[in-house]
């Protein structure tokens, strides 16, 4: 073709044309937030399918969200055309991995229809392992065995490789053995957990070569986005796949690292320059997202961390406007502020889908989402699993995971007695029993079991009506629409009648959320993709272009840029969260500082920061302070708010004024004093062994947050 290098080209600084064009050869992009990493690899695709470097197939493509994947997809559409939709190899290290898998399984004792398990499963899982061996439930709990056992996945350690010391701190040395008990239970369920996918590749490319070999003949150009969140197996898999042809590109900023929790190793970045000698290395300088005052802001924030690689940051916009901060009496009110401020965005007709509010934990969400839905503004929840974790939500998949599969005896195990209809423990007991000796899963057991005599007549009853019933609606997911059958299957189960009858605050709430699965299921050419795209997903994929506000937390919104960013929540304990402070200590609040840094870059014209002085957490009030990250702020770039809400406060008013007032020196106070004692003893403490296997006990369970990464999943 005739020079359609120009066009892409033309826009890029000569770094950043330098990161594109250098094509062969190992490049690591090490840059501060906005330079332009993503957009650079994006035009580095693009490049490489126009010159004829390479087909769309032949280009693997990692980013750290679904989300981002799609939107990867779009640009580099964009920029060659349709070609681009080509691109089977664009996604996250688990959706890619998932796809590898599945070409692969019987090389790993799997089928290929495997299911990947989530969170609840898998803590599910590891409950029955813990009691096939006789372990007290409750002093050594399924959660933190799962904890154990994903971060040893996240360092790529089979059962077999799990050092003796850490294999022997769960239940007195039998942590090794239940890891590699709960492997063998996956096998038999011809299921993989999230860390699997990485595992299981990375023992099928170490244990054929042949087939490693194949992909390094496919993968011509390998691509990283968010490198700094790679923890060691997704780092060890890339390794390997990049090891033919070492054409390969990693961006990253290690002051966006805010994974560690979950096992990301920012010193990938350094073995990056060790096992690809001879790497180009190149930094991009200019920010092109943000205005002055939020680039000054956001780089004098992350300036107070220590052990950072170091970089310039400059950008040629205009000041702009100043950081606000702004306090309220109590987290409604800063609800309220925040939705008061949206409002008349709204009324000036500006566009919604560039605001977004970033929370540091999903607990924030539920009060502004309330606030929100009483004003009327329109929003999306976006990032985590969140809405398909809800209890009715995970029910009502496992009805469909049913309908599309007879073997899926977890999911056939969470509904067969809900809503109640009589078949309690003992018949549950009965089909294991029955599936054990004869190899059976539990739906097929279940069927063979109402032609015997085994069950007791009410049981037998009720138990053929639901296996007659999951026989019916399976021959109609051959003709009817899935979210047709979703609704059918949910009606005639009783599920959706079971929460009608229920008196609970939130039943209503739970219908809302079943109808809007039955909705979404629609975006989907079936049931079965459907189901593993929720079992991917981190994100909820969300077709509509409505202008919306957006809601997500920091964590997710990692690579994102919004006009308007508000930022709720900046009060200790809260953020820095307490929680990886006390597990971390001086390495936790580094983590924390660079999570705020991830939220102040994601702003453009307009950044809002918001404090609280009482706040319900998890249905608890608690009296908070303001953030030591907003005292790290720089004056001169940041502006106290006074409450612009216009309605009469009362005694509140004057309260909040005092606060906003003195929220430089009101650190003197008692509880300030102790907060900085309990942070000292953090940052000198903290057994070597959490020190160092970060994530360990946290390992992203109980922490409401979980995006995979993926996770991200996390987050995923
Ligand atoms: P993050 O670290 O937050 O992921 P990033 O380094 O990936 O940021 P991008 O998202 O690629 O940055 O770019 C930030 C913004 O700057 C985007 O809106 C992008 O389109 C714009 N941008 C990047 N490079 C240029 C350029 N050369 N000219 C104009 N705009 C640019
Ligand atoms: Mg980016």
């Amino acid at each position: 073709a005739a020079q359609p290098a120009a066009g892409y080209l033309a826009g890029l600084n000569p770094e950043q044309r330098q990161a594109v064009e250098a094509t062969d050869g190992p490049v690591l992009v090490l840059a501060g937030a906005g330079t332009g990493k993503t957009r650079v690899l994006t035009t580095r695709i693009g490049h490489l399918i126009s010159t004829s470097r390479a087909y769309p197939s032949q280009i693997l493509a990692v980013t750290f969200t679904n989300k981002a994947a799609r939107e990867m997809k779009e640009r580099v559409a964009h920029l060659v055309g349709p070609v681009a939709e080509g691109m089977p190899w664009l996604g996250t290290f688990h959706s890619i991995s998932a796809k590898l898998l599945r070409r692969h399984a019987e090389l790993l004792d799997l089928r290929s229809d495997f299911t990947i398990l989530d969170t609840d499963d898998q803590i599910r899982l590891m409950k029955q392992v813990i009691q096939a061996e006789n372990i007290d439930e409750k002093r050594w709990p399924g959660r933190m065995l799962a904890g154990f056992i994903d971060s040893w996945k996240n360092r790529g350690l089979a059962p077999k490789d799990v050092p003796a010391g850490e294999a022997a701190v769960f239940a007195h040395g039998k942590g090794g053995k239940l890891y590699a008990a709960y492997q063998e239970r996956l096998k038999a369920l011809n299921a993989v957990d999230f860390g699997d996918l990485l595992l299981h590749c990375l023992t099928l490319f170490r244990d054929y070569p042949d087939v490693l070999q194949t992909y390094h003949d496919r993968f011509r150009y390998i691509l990283v986005d968010e490198y700094q969140d790679t923890n060691t197996a997704q780092y060890l898999w890339l390794r390997l796949l990049a090891q033919g042809r070492r054409n390969i590109c990693c961006v990253g900023d290690d002051d966006q690292s805010i994974y560690g929790w979950r096992g990301a190793e920012v010193d990938n970045i350094l073995r990056f320059e060790h096992d690809f000698p001879g790497a180009t290395v190149i930094r991009l300088e200019r920010n092109y997202r943000s205005t002055g005052h939020i680039l000054a802001t956001a780089s004098k924030l992350i300036a107070r961390n220590e052990g950072r690689l170091g970089k310039t940051l400059r950008t040629e916009d205009a000041l702009g406007e100043k950081v606000t901060i702004t306090g309220a009496w109590d987290s409604q009110e800063e609800a309220r502020l925040i939705s008061d401020e949206i409002e008349a965005m709204q009324a000036k007709g500006q566009d919604l889908g560039q605001v977004a509010v970033l929370v540091r934990i999903s607990a924030q969400m539920r009060e502004i989402e309330e606030r929100f839905v009483q004003a009327g503004v329109p929003y999306r929840v976006i990032g985590g699993p969140r809405f398909y974790e809800r209890a009715e939500i995970r029910d009502a998949l496992a009805y469909l995971r049913c309908v599309v599969s007879a073997t899926d005896d977890l999911a056939f195990e969470r509904i067969v007695n809900v809503p109640k209809r009589g078949l309690g423990d003992a018949t549950v007991q009965l089909l294991h029993n029955h599936a054990r000796a004869t190899g059976f899963s539990l739906m097929q057991s279940a069927r063979a079991a109402v032609e015997s005599d085994e069950l007791k007549p009410k049981a037998r009853t009720a138990l053929r009506e639901l296996v007659d019933a999951f026989g019916r609606w399976s021959t109609r997911a051959e003709h009817m629409p899935q979210g047709e059958l979703a609704e059918l299957v949910l009606e005639e189960s009783g599920y959706t009648e079971m929460w009608k009858k229920d008196r609970s605050a939130d039943a209503a709430g739970r219908l809302e959320n079943l109808k809007e699965l039955v909705r979404s299921l629609d975006e989907f050419p079936d049931l079965p993709s459907f189901l593993e795209h929720v079992s991917l997903v981190m994100d909820v994929a969300d077709g509509e272009a409505e202008a919306r506000a957006s809601i997500m937390t920091l964590h997710a919104a990692k690579g994102l840029e919004f006009d308007t960013v508000f930022l709720p929540g900046w009060e200790e304990g809260l953020f820095p969260n307490q929680r990886a402070l006390d597990e971390s200590g001086r390495a936790g609040l580094e983590e924390e500082r660079r999570l705020a840094h991830v939220g102040l870059t994601r702003a453009r014209k307009k950044l809002k920061l918001y404090f609280a002085s009482n706040r319900r957490i998890h249905g608890l009030w608690q009296t908070s302070l303001p953030s030591r990250f907003i005292d790290e702020l720089p004056e001169e770039h940041v502006e106290v708010e006074q409450a612009a809400s216009s309605y009469s406060q009362g005694g509140y008013g004057a309260s909040r004024f005092d606060r906003m007032e003195s929220f430089g020196s009101s650190y003197n106070t008692p509880g300030w004093q102790r907060a900085q004692e309990n942070r000292a003893k953090n940052s000198g403490g903290g057994s070597g062994f959490s020190e160092s296997g970060r994530g360990f006990g946290q390992g992203g369970f109980g922490n409401s947050s979980r995006q995979r990464g993926p996770l991200m999943i996390e987050g995923e």
